[in-house]
């Protein structure tokens, strides 16, 4: 038998404690002490750590002192902030009562407290913890083993502060690519999942995963709980999902039941992202490309930063996905285009709806706040101008003779909130308002007569107490007499200590009741104020209190109005885009390009809109370039463009440049380009100058053909493929032989459109081979020793390096310079360009591998020992065969 424990003394408060931090394993316990939220043993050392702050003691536990550290309230967002952003989740714990209460029922009794709210990367609400210009997604996944084992998965994702809720469903070999697109805050999955070798290593590659216990993802009870928090009988009317789609919608929304501790804040139905809709692009390929973030992890220098001229924050998240998702389909394409053109066309339009636009506030913003609670008197202000300057928008639109269809869809949608709402705000809020609702003072004389009653007491008797002041010097014979206020005496009388005995003395003893004596002041309290004090604090109490029940009035009429107003929201922000989009088309010099089902690709005069502007900042001008991948007469597959040139020429850049191009315009953009042709590009794969990935343990060389074995296998005919320098993180002729390899497998395989930058030369000889490779090159002029880039694309293949001239411009020393030089000409003495031109010729083409055509390859030793082995039927043999069998595989080796 164990031996008996020494019984530890906890306190009450310790006890209680313990129990909520027991209920929230794996949180930060916020545990809310008067003015602060303190931090008890482990969490107190994880978070003085984290945040900075002194770690202290309070009483003993066990015998131990017990470690402390605490944020306070008023500042608790900043440090929440801080905690999340590291990857903490932290449970708040309040007090649900006044200690007065507690106080009450006996000496030992503590305050009430309870977790109001866990605080999860994945599901803020508040502004200040968030980044408003980016959304802020939970994502849930589910899995469903496939019969033929290929799982499948179930995604649902959501962003509380706005409503967005989507789904879809995957492969296990997507889950990357579809994570990368998303970028989740928080993603929850099931502890088998998190551990699982297929899904796992995905997963961890990600900051804030939250593993669940295997119930959140039970499919057998997902219907029930969407129907639940949608308070509806079926979710058939509000949305068609899949088993596996609604296990994940359900695991995200019971898992946000637990985060909000009960309050629900209103979702838009799971809206069904159909597979195949929007452009793949894998993660490798989005982080290269830099599209949101740069590989620094800023968001300056990216895609988004470049084009993104949006005035509202909604404008610039729903411009973020976009980019993030281009589509597939070419009439949605052509919609979103449409309006762009609607605004190109008209400035005055575009520059009024702008400033419009600017002026509004963000709904879904403000409406996600006040459904859960945690709003305040400008959320109310918010919905109202937003419903104020729908109409302005309105008026504006009514200017256009024929909307486009997406224009006409958001006028539709900016119609759709009551006005009525908007009018019933604008009676109610006060000019001036305050943050938080419990400062009070939000609501506009005129509108609730006993309101007004209330604050009418409440200030006049304050007017009493300043006419008192006057009657008590005079009484007192004290000119120097105040009434004065503070929290703990509450209204009192002051004298200077030289009049402190005369009023301590008879016959004025008799009003003035001695309080405090302080070093040159003497203070006093009458019943007279104490009376008038009461009246002020019960007015300001009831005033308060009606304050507050008319805000849950406004707040259940904007949560009734949340469908329409969130329809508007996303009105504001389409329109945003497309005015935003235009004004880019216009200072900048951007065409509409013509999307369709072809396999064309065809740009003409067309920028790198990054390095353009960056160029633009400092004076430069950037030289514009064609590229034409589209099929040639009589050929069935775009073409395949091998780009040479010496380093710096401008590779780099005219391969990103036509890869962005491409995106843009499948986002519904306008391109950087004096004309642009493309072709639906199903899949954007790019290898361009990776950096060593150590932390995962591989080379910049192993990070390459990884990269490039997933363009190899995965490119279809319909792919835009950019491949950077292949091979050159290896020994020349490896290098060189795996870049060989690679191009033929893209021509004849994967049959795509492509753009091959190398610095091997030789490669140019795989053109009289190949049909549908076309050489191309960056000009540069040598001029008086020196190179000069002149950043021009054309046909061709660069005749040398110029390695050494770009060397020398990069510093290196003279006597280096002048050494290599020297080797070189050795070097060319023996002609490598020569060995590839007779490769060409001689080497027989790369054979497609198709099982129909492909020979067999002869089977090895060891294929044979086991077909034999294979072939051999213990139960129908007789000992002797066996033993004879036995011999017969022997002698085979
Ligand atoms: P490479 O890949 O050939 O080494 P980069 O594409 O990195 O070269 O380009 C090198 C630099 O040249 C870029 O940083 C950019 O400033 C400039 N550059 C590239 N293309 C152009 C262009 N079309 N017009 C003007 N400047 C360019």
């Amino acid at each position: 038998q164990a031996p008996a424990e020494p019984v530890a003394r906890v306190t009450p408060m310790m006890e209680q404690y313990l129990e909520i931090k027991a209920a929230n394993p794996g949180l930060l316990l916020f545990y809310r002490m008067g003015d602060f939220y303190e931090l008890f043993f482990d969490d107190a050392e994880i978070a003085s750590r984290a945040l900075g702050i002194m770690l202290t003691k309070r009483g003993k536990h066990q015998g131990a002192d017990i470690p402390m550290c605490g944020v306070p309230v008023e500042r608790s967002d900043d440090y929440l902030h801080r905690l999340i952003a590291q990857g903490f989740r932290v449970a708040v714990c309040e007090q649900m009562e006044d200690p007065a209460a507690a106080r009450a029922r006996g000496n030992k009794s503590v305050v009430r407290r309870d977790v109001v709210r866990l605080v999860t990367p994945g599901t803020l609400t508040e502004d200040t913890l968030l980044d408003a210009r980016t959304n802020n997604y939970l994502l849930a996944i589910a899995r469903m083993r496939g019969s033929s084992g290929a799982d499948r998965l179930g995604l649902a994702w959501i962003d509380i502060s706005t409503s967005e809720f989507i789904v879809t469903e995957c492969a296990v070999s997507e889950l990357a690519a579809t994570l990368a697109r998303i970028n989740p805050n928080e993603i929850i999955v099931t502890d088998a999942l998190y551990g699982d070798t297929d899904v796992g290593p995905t997963l961890r590659e990600w900051p804030a995963v939250t593993p669940l216990t295997r119930d959140v993802f039970d499919s057998s009870t997902a219907g029930r709980r969407l129907c639940d928090y949608f308070a509806v009988a079926t979710m058939d009317g509000l949305s068609a999902m899949s088993r596996l789609e609604a296990t994940a919608a359900a695991a995200a929304v019971t898992y946000i039941d637990r985060t909000q501790v009960g309050k629900r804040p209103p979702l838009s139905p799971p809206a069904r992202e159909a597979t195949g809709t929007t452009m793949a692009i894998d993660p490798a390929t989005r982080a290269n490309l830099e599209l949101t973030r740069t590989l620094g992890g800023e968001r300056r220098g990216s895609l988004l930063d470049a084009i993104d001229c949006t005035v509202t924050s909604a404008g610039s998240r729903l411009l973020a996905q976009r980019l993030a998702a281009p589509l597939t389909d070419a009439g949605a394409i052509a919609r979103r285009l449409d309006a762009i053109a609607a605004f190109v066309a008209d400035s005055g339009l575009r520059d009024d709806l702008r400033s419009t636009l600017n002026a509004a506030p963000d709904l879904s913003r403000a409406l996600a706040r006040l459904s859960v609670g945690r709003g305040g008197p400008r959320d109310l202000a918010s919905l109202r101008d937003a419903i104020l300057a729908a109409d302005q928008v309105l008026a504006h639109l009514a200017r256009m003779d024929e909307p486009t269809q997406e224009i006409a869809a958001s006028m539709a949608a900016l119609r759709r909130p009551s006005r009525e709402l908007a009018r019933e705000f604008e009676r109610a809020l006060a000019e001036q308002l305050p943050l938080l609702k419990r400062d009070g003072g939000f609501v506009r004389e005129g509108y609730e007569p006993a309101l007004d009653e209330s604050r009418n007491l409440r200030d006049a008797s304050r007017l009493v107490v300043a006419s008192m002041q006057a009657r008590y010097a005079d009484d007192a014979g004290v000119k120097g007499l105040k009434i004065r206020h503070n929290n703990v005496l509450g209204y009192f009388v002051e004298v200077t200590a030289q009049h402190g005995d005369k009023l301590m003395s008879p016959p004025l003893n008799a009003t003035f009741i001695h309080r405090q004596t302080l070093a040159g002041q003497v203070r006093f309290t009458t019943s007279e104020l104490g009376e008038i004090e009461a009246k002020i604090a019960n007015a300001g109490d009831r005033a308060l209190g009606l304050e507050l029940e008319i805000f849950e009035k406004l707040c259940a009429i904007a949560v009734a109005a949340s469908e329409d107003l969130r329809a508007a929201a996303l009105a504001f922000a389409v329109l945003d885009v497309a005015t935003a989009l235009a004004k880019r088309a216009v200072d900048d010099n951007y065409v509409r390009p013509d999307v369709d089902g072809s396999l064309s690709f065809a740009i003409e005069g067309g920028r790198h809109p990054v390095v353009e502007q960056a160029l633009k900042r400092d004076g430069q001008p950037f030289i514009a370039n064609a590229c034409d991948l589209s099929p040639a007469p009589q050929q069935p597959s775009g073409q395949i463009w091998l780009l040479t040139g010496p380093n710096m020429a401008g590779k780099s850049t005219f391969l990103r440049q036509n890869a962005l191009i491409a995106l843009l315009a499948q986002a519904g953009s306008f391109v950087p380009a004096s004309r642009a042709r493309i072709g639906i590009v199903d899949r954007l794969f790019s290898r361009v100058g990776a950096a060593d990935d150590l932390a995962r343990g591989r080379s910049t060389f192993m990070v390459e053909m990884v990269e490039t074995a997933v363009i190899l296998n995965q490119a279809s005919e319909r792919s835009l493929v950019i491949l950077d320098e292949i091979g050159r993180g290896t020994a020349t002729f490896d290098g060189l032989s795996i870049a060989w390899a690679a191009i033929e497998h893209l021509h004849e395989a994967n049959r795509c459109r492509a753009l091959f930058a190398t610095h091997y030369h030789e490669l140019t000889a795989l053109s009289a081979k190949l049909p549908r490779l076309f050489n191309a090159t960056v000009r540069v002029k040598e001029w008086q020793g020196n190179v000069v880039f002149l950043h021009e694309v054309l046909p061709g293949s660069a005749d040398r390096s110029y390695g050494i001239q770009v060397a020398k411009l990069a510093g290196l020393p003279p006597s280096v310079i002048a050494r290599a030089k020297s080797v070189l000409a050795k070097l060319e003495a023996q002609d490598r360009g020569q060995t590839a031109r007779a490769l060409a010729d001689d080497l027989p083409l790369f054979a497609v591998p198709s099982r129909a055509a492909a020979e067999p390859a002869p089977p090895s030793e060891s294929e044979k020992l086991m077909e034999a082995v294979r072939a051999l039927h213990p139960d129908e043999m007789s000992p002797r065969e066996a033993l004879e069998a036995l011999y017969a595989l022997k002698a085979k080796l």
